[in-house]
């Protein structure tokens, strides 16, 4: 089974990559505890500082390795704090200092419009080559911060995606996770994995009673989750090791 390492010790990251990635049969690596590397995020892009970390780590632990690089960009500051979210005023000064300068600063400005931007990479070892994509959730800035305790981190309390009366914090993790920038990138991402990897609708061939079926892609979409279903259920029985399935791939005929 295709492993994959995720650069990142935020736990909270790790669970999310874990929740959108969990339909695809892949096993995902996590950092050892011990690890005690930081790689410093210098880069002028965000992609820069993703590629970083992914090469650094992929390069350590010789595995494919998934990372990502977000921010908020705040077009009223000209884009600011953007790839300089996490170190705004400095890495140690609290969110919710950061967030009461921010509204300081955007006081009396009626143009509150933002985004939340992430570029996730993919790098592989061996091959040195690396897949890209990018996230994007725009919405804009609140007169004042709305948090609900426990629920989202950095700047949620103060940015309300276009669409919904609340702030991220406030719309729950649930919410949250379906729209954010790192899900949809990280949705593109799953995409690339399984063209890439898991062969993609091309290394289906389905034969009822020695014909071939025509599969289009919505009996792709079925078969495919159950297949995965089933995979996933093998891989959490502790006697099972690993679990391999093959298809036969079919060069002559595409599946429409
Ligand atoms: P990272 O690259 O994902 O670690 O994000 C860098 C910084 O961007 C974080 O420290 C936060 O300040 C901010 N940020 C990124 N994603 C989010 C989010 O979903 N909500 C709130 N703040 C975020």
């Amino acid at each position: 089974m295709i492993k994959i390492l995720v650069a990142t010790k935020n736990k909270g990251k790790i669970k999310e990559i874990r929740e959108i990635l969990k339909t695809l049969p892949i096993k995902i690596i996590e950092l050892p505890e011990d690890d005690e590397d930081t790689v410093k995020e210098d880069g002028e892009t965000y992609l820069e500082n993703a590629l970083k970390k992914a090469q650094y780590y992929a390069n350590k632990y010789k595995l494919p390795t998934l990372s990502d690089d977000s921010g908020l960009e705040i077009d009223a500051l000209g884009g600011a704090p953007g790839i300089n979210s996490a170190r705004f005023l400095n890495e140690k000064t609290s969110f919710d200092e950061k967030m009461k300068k921010i509204l300081e600063l955007l006081k009396d400005n009626p143009n509150r419009k933002a985004r939340f931007r992430t570029v996730a990479v993919l790098y592989l070892p061996r091959e040195k080559k690396y897949f890209t994509t990018e996230g994007i959730v725009e919405g804009e800035i609140l007169e004042t911060p709305e948090k609900k305790e426990g629920s989202g981190f950095g700047y949620d309390p103060i940015f309300k995606p276009i669409g919904f009366d609340k702030s991220f914090s406030m719309l729950g993790k649930e919410i949250k996770n379906k729209i954010s920038h790192r899900s949809k990138a990280l949705d593109k991402m799953k995409k690339i994995i399984e063209e890439n990897f898991l062969g993609g609708n091309k290394m289906i061939e389905i034969k009822v009673n020695g014909k071939r079926f025509p599969a289009n892609k919505y009996v792709y979409e079925v078969f495919k989750s159950v297949i995965f279903a089933l995979i996933n259920t093998l891989k959490n029985v502790p006697e099972i090791d690993s679990v391999e399935i093959t298809i036969k791939k079919d060069k002559e005929e595409e599946i429409s």
